[in-house]
């Protein structure tokens, strides 16, 4: 293990954002994670475990601790031992999520061509559900495999254990900071058809069309293009954590309280499965948003709404993270006074 000082931590994350670590290790194999993890306990400092740095905003003054840098690469595949029509692919936690997705549709595995053009890796994947389109990553994950701090050792947990519902695990719940992910295994349908479920899927592939995985996957990377949500070299608007909030999940009570408050209806959606969800929906976070005055565009110093997408905030150019924050303030603040709900922020919060 190379153990290094006081390493700048802005080039590892989307927003291009955040002080410098004060210790900063790469790792790229278990063995790795294992000495840095002794090393924390050893030296009483705080850990962080980094991917791909696409979830995150990082203070202006850094990270006073280790950031562990999760590097292990690696794609295995083999067909399910129960379930030999399907393939069982263990992936390390450090590969590119688009690399592994786009190797999945190139081999015509069915279960993530709706989850094409998400930036970070494979480890960021169970930690906060990741899903996009129709799809999340908690219906086809088969095992995860991590260390735990706690414990001092590696351990695997089943779909069931890892204790998933909408943008949450136990990895970012009750579980925060304890487990390293060092492998996810994913099980995928060999032939599949894509999921259709997204209302532009639907439109743009209307029943009888039959899309290939790689079509569909297309699809979903333009419209992601289109909203300033796909990594593209150069665009400013992908300079962000992708959604700064979630969408707030409400009750009907809620949702009638919400929709007094305004003249159009609110939309909503279905909130997903789960006991925690029955009788509850979904509203969109940027029509909470819009509807609180806040326009494409907005900009509060170097920080500013995405110019195509309402809930993205991004870094104008030379943004500090206070800038940010102060953003992100204003607009919960804006959208508590005319709706009585309070937003809830996406990414996490490192060294603040
Ligand atoms: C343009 C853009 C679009 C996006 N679109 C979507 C989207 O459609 N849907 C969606 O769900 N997300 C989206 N995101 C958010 C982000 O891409 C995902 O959450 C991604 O999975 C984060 O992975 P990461 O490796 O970058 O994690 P990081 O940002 O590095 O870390 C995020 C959290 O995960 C933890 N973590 C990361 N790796 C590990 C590991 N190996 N072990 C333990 N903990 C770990 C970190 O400690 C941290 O708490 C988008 C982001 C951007 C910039």
């Amino acid at each position: 293990m190379i153990l290094l000082e006081n390493t700048p931590l802005a080039p590892f994350t989307t927003f291009g954002i955040g002080g410098p670590a004060r210790w900063f290790v790469e790792a790229t194999n278990e063995e790795e994670i294992a000495e840095a993890a002794a090393w924390v306990q050893e030296h009483g400092a705080p850990l962080f475990v980094l991917g791909g740095g696409s979830n995150l905003l990082v203070s202006d003054a850094g990270f006073n601790g280790l950031v562990l840098h999760v590097g292990l690469k690696g794609i295995d595949d083999a067909s399910a031992p129960d379930q030999p029509e399907q393939t069982i692919y263990r992936v390390s936690a450090g590969e590119d999520w688009e690399h592994f997705v786009q190797r999945t549709i190139e081999d015509e595995c069915a279960g993530l061509e709706c989850l094409a053009g998400i930036p970070g890796t494979v480890g960021g994947t169970p930690v906060q559900n990741v899903g996009a389109y129709g799809q999340e990553v908690a219906s086809v994950i088969e095992r995860v495999r991590a260390y735990d701090l706690a414990e001092r050792g590696f351990v695997e947990f089943s779909a069931a254990e890892c204790g998933f519902s909408y943008r949450r695990s136990r990895f970012n719940s009750a579980d925060r900071g304890r487990f390293i992910v060092t492998r996810v295994d994913y099980r995928l349908t060999p032939g599949g058809a894509p999921t259709l479920r997204y209302a532009d899927l639907q439109r743009a592939f209307p029943g009888g069309s039959h899309p290939t995985l790689a079509e569909a996957a297309a699809l979903v990377r333009r419209i992601r293009q289109t909203k300033g949500m796909l990594m593209v070299e150069g665009d400013p608007d992908c300079r962000s954590a992708g959604s700064f909030f979630k969408n707030p999940v409400v009750t009907e009570a809620e949702l009638k309280r919400i929709a007094a408050r305004n003249e159009k209806e609110p939309p909503r959606f279905p909130a997903g499965a789960g006991a925690e969800n029955a009788g509850r929906v979904k509203i969109p976070a940027a029509w909470l948003i819009e509807q609180s005055g806040f326009v494409k565009g907005y900009r509060l110093g170097d920080a500013g709404v995405s110019t195509r997408h309402t809930l993205a905030l991004t870094n104008r150019g030379g943004a500090t993270a206070e800038e940010v924050l102060a953003l992100a303030r204003q607009i919960a603040d804006a959208v508590e006074a005319r709706f009585a709900i309070r937003l809830e922020m996406e990414p996490v919060m490192v060294g603040f």
